[in-house]
Formats: structure tokens, sequence, C-alpha cells
């Protein structure tokens, strides 16, 4: 299936680089838009304990993904390009 999507990283010549992530999806809002979340643990030095923290980013559906992802959904995320003021990470891959 071909998609006119321009920013889509299959069909498009959308790149990824840098960071790959892989969370659930939270929510789907209007114009392709996935929140992700997942789970990190960070450290604070501070006070010498490990803390349990989410994170959520805002990810892009390619047109040729986005019926295919349903809330809560595990996905994979890798970094692009911003896409906008919020986005600049495009969802890659859907797992079951
Ligand atoms: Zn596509």
């Amino acid at each position: 299936m071909i998609c006119k999507d321009k920013r889509c990283p299959f069909h498009a010549k959308l790149s990824t680089r840098g960071r790959i992530f892989e969370g659930t999806v939270k929510k789907i809002s209007p114009g392709n838009r996935a929140v992700v979340e997942f789970p990190r643990v960070i450290y604070y030095k501070k006070y010498e304990r490990y803390v349990r923290t989410k994170t959520r980013i805002h990810a892009h559906i390619p047109a040729c993904l986005s019926n295919k992802i349903e809330e809560g959904s595990k996905v994979k995320i890798a970094e692009c390009r911003p896409l906008s003021k919020m986005i600049h990470f495009v969802v890659i891959e859907i797992k079951k």
C-alpha cells in the first residue's frame, strides 16, 4: 500500500535518525498524532535513589499506519526531523 503522506518514513523522504523508543499509545489526536508513553527509571544523585517516571512523546502517525493504530497499542517510534513544535518522532512499527 502506497500512501501520499509526505511525512511517511517508508514512502516519502522522511529520514529517521537518533533515538528509538517503544511505548504504549495513550491518545490519538486529530491530525494523525499519537501520544506515546513509556516508563523510565532515572537516578537522582542528590537523594541516591532510583525513581520510576513516565515519559510522554508526541509522534506522527504515517497515513499508511493510521488505520492500524488504536489507543493502547504498542508502537515503536523513531526520532526524525522536527515536524512541528511538538512532534519530532514518527511511528515506525506496531507491535501486537
Ligand atoms: Zn506510508
